[in-house]
């Protein structure tokens, strides 16, 4: 899994106006999924069903 700032860099996300990471194919908000064994959230687009991790 690709972390969000990877995927900020290849262009696979992009943040809006409210700075919400957004994914660059389907241009939806992504979604948060908190696990609470991992160190990282994941981030879903609820359209495509990509997934980041992000460091917390
Ligand atoms: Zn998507």
């Amino acid at each position: 899994m690709k972390s969000t700032r990877k995927g900020l860099r290849d262009g696979d996300l992009f943040k809006d106006t409210y700075e919400r990471l957004n994914c660059a194919d389907c241009e939806k908000v992504l979604k948060k999924k908190n696990d609470p064994d991992e160190v990282f959230s994941v981030r879903v687009c609820p359209e495509c069903g990509a997934t980041f991790k992000e460091l917390r």
